[in-house]
């Protein structure tokens, strides 16, 4: 607490020192213009009276006294600016908020130093959670050209926060021909919401055309081609689910098993599971994660073919140790196993599920934030696109 004072204390008794050089430069701007000054650039008492409140601790008694200063001095607007950014820093914000309120209501303010104000109080609003406020403010600067990419980046995350996505998709569009920054990938997850609320509304029709333009967005959405196959596999139609989901292999390889029981699912409606074998055998081969080869093993195993089975794990654990591999070969084992072999590939079964068990799935590339689920914009850092199915031994 003594610090924070002592903190506090020097910031204030070095605001008349700054309103002191911004006369100065004030004067030395506008040399030769004679003016007219009713004001000192010397320490005054009501600055004494404002210090002493902050150091008996009563900041909000000093914040009055120093808004009133304000209202009779132009120039240390810049000081109390950088007062309320210091509160909003610290997580006062509403004595942020009264700061820059008083200062967005000061009519004397220039263009420039009004914009300044409008964007802090934003702010604060935002780190409160006012999203309303913050949103209009935001849009008010947005439209007087003042501060606008800022504006538009806090208005692109605070569109997403509201679910608001058409206005989220708006106002990345004029971002993007702002900063010249491609934002497609982030838009087109944009339409993805939209589908998903279409699809909960029973729209299928607006659902499959609004992902028809996240695609035209961004061809490489993955969101967006599971979706579909979702949609269509729901309304029998497994041969354009089929089409969706193999699209993923093209898109984003390390999505590919996400894809692979949905797929499943629909070739056995279809009747088409010799052909949806030659596909996993692809996808073996280009080293698509585990699961392809162990939907490979089910369907072998389905047959009656367990040796077969067996087998084709075994192959792929010589080339690439996989524990979920692993696990898989001690459950086909165990079925033809007695006696002592009975008994050790149970110790070794436990094992496995042990290790399986409550590890994570996904990781996000950009903050290393793990978990179970698929999250197509990270909980961590709000990124999209980063989280990704985990490869390696006890992953794909
Ligand atoms: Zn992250």
């Amino acid at each position: 607490v003594f610090l924070e004072l002592v903190q506090i204390g020097l910031f204030w008794l070095l605001l008349p020192v700054a309103a002191a050089s911004g006369w100065y430069a004030g004067r030395m701007g506008r040399r030769g213009a004679p003016k007219d000054r009713r004001r000192a650039p010397g320490v005054s008492h009501e600055y004494f009276r404002g210090l002493n409140y902050l150091l008996n601790e009563q900041p909000d008694k000093a914040i009055e006294v120093f808004i009133s200063l304000l209202d009779v001095d132009n120039e240390t607007v810049e000081t109390h600016l950088a007062l309320g950014n210091l509160f909003r820093r610290r997580g006062e914000v509403d004595r942020a908020i009264r700061i820059h309120q008083n200062l967005v209501a000061r009519p004397g303010l220039d263009r420039n130093q009004h914009a300044l104000a409008v964007q802090e109080l934003a702010m604060d609003y935002l780190r409160s959670g006012l999203l309303d406020r913050a949103e209009s403010l935001f849009s008010e600067l947005t439209t007087l050209g003042a501060h606008k990419r800022q504006a538009l980046r806090q208005l692109v995350h605070i569109y997403q926060q509201e679910q608001d996505w058409d206005k989220a998709i708006e106002a990345s569009r004029l971002l993007e021909s702002e900063t010249g920054v491609d934002l497609s990938a982030m838009v087109a997850h944009f339409y993805c919401e939209r589908v998903e609320l279409a699809r909960r509304r029973g729209d299928f029709e607006r659902a499959q055309a609004l992902v028809a333009e996240a695609l035209g967005v961004d061809p490489k959405c993955v969101r967006a081609s599971i979706l579909e196959g979702e949609i269509a596999a729901s309304r029998g139609a497994d041969e354009s689910a089929v089409a969706a989901y193999q699209r993923v292999a093209s898109q984003d390889e390390a999505y590919v098993p996400e894809t692979i029981y949905p797929l499943l699912a629909s070739h056995r409606r279809l009747g088409t599971l010799e052909e949806f074998r030659r596909y996993l055998e692809a996808l073996a081969e280009r080293h698509m994660g585990i699961t392809p080869v162990l939907v490979l093993a089910e369907l072998l195993a389905e047959r009656g073919e367990l040796r077969h089975a067996t087998r084709r794990i075994a192959e792929e654990l010589r080339r690439r140790p996989s524990v979920r591999g692993l696990d898989r070969l001690a459950d086909y084992a165990l079925q033809g196993a007695a006696g002592e072999t009975l008994e050790n590939l149970k110790i070794l079964k436990e094992f496995t599920s042990k290790l399986l068990e409550n590890r994570a799935v996904y990781r996000c590339r950009m903050c290393g934030f793990t978990g179970k689920s698929l999250h197509w914009q990270c909980p961590g850092c709000k990124e999209w696109n980063s989280v990704k199915p985990i490869h390696g031994i006890e992953g794909e």
